[in-house]
């Protein structure tokens, strides 16, 4: 799967995404979906209820995927991606609120929610929860989002450290979710998207089972970005599998 990186811009996108149970769940409660024509990728790590994790993500991705078809121009610029993805969270959210509203079964349900689109020399990323954002830059490996978790406020706050919160009985714990409260509050953010440049979007499903280092010799790794992403999931099923593994990988263009 290939994009334009948007008007102007000669560099491409090739996308590969990927969801898999793992090896102990018994259902997929995450959702992937990729426009690879117009540059956008989208991961929903569902939560909460008998079957409404898989509802809440579904519903998240496909409102965010119909509004950013219908707001998409040709050259779109970032300011007008921010405003779009701003907006789009919101739908979502009252999606994901009505449905719960309709049924008890669905009550609880919420869901995390990392939106990458790409336009020109930019990437512009919404994210709600702890589903991550990377990039891989001229040698350097970045995570670009901010877990909105229990066990990032901890260490943030140097309560604890990285092996600490790698065995933390809080890991899983969201500060924010979609669907969760009436107003949601993603946070937005623009980043460069130069040619060369790797980018991974993730459920934590990878990142409980895999270092950042284990996870950027992966994504660093030589061939095309779906043996990348087979890669990545692989490496978490031999790591334990012990939640839904979403991967999408994107590659601009050198
Ligand atoms: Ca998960």
């Amino acid at each position: 799967m290939t994009a334009p990186a948007g008007s102007g811009a000669a560099s491409t996108v090739a996308f590969a995404a990927r969801s898999d149970v793992g090896r102990v769940r018994t259902r997929n409660e995450d959702v992937v979906d990729v426009d690879a024509r117009r540059g956008w990728a989208l991961l929903a790590d569902g939560m909460g209820g008998h079957h409404g994790g898989d509802v809440a993500a579904r519903l998240a991705v496909d409102t965010l995927a119909d509004r950013l078809a219908s707001g998409y121009r040709p050259g779109w610029r970032a300011d007008a991606i921010v405003a779009l993805l701003a907006e789009a969270v919101q739908a979502a959210n009252d999606e994901i609120r009505r449905a719960a509203a309709r049924d008890a079964a669905l009550a609880s349900m919420g869901t995390t929610l990392v939106a990458a689109v790409w336009a020109g020399a930019q990437v512009v990323c919404a994210h709600v929860g702890d589903s991550r954002l990377y990039r891989q830059h001229a040698g350097r490996f970045a995570r670009l989002t901010r877990d909105h978790s229990v066990v990032q406020d901890q260490l943030d706050a140097g309560l604890i450290d990285d092996e600490q919160a790698r065995h933390s009985p809080f890991r899983g714990m969201l500060t924010r979710g979609i669907g969760v409260d009436v107003v949601v509050t993603p946070e937005i953010a623009r980043h460069d998207a130069r040619p060369g440049d790797r980018f991974l979007l993730c459920s934590d499903g990878l990142t409980d089972m895999l270092r950042d280092d284990e996870i950027a010799a992966l994504l660093a790794a030589p061939g095309s970005p779906d043996a990348i992403a087979a890669s990545l999931v692989d490496a978490a099923n031999r790591g334990g599998g012990r939640d839904n593994i979403s991967v999408v990988v994107a590659l601009v263009a050198i």
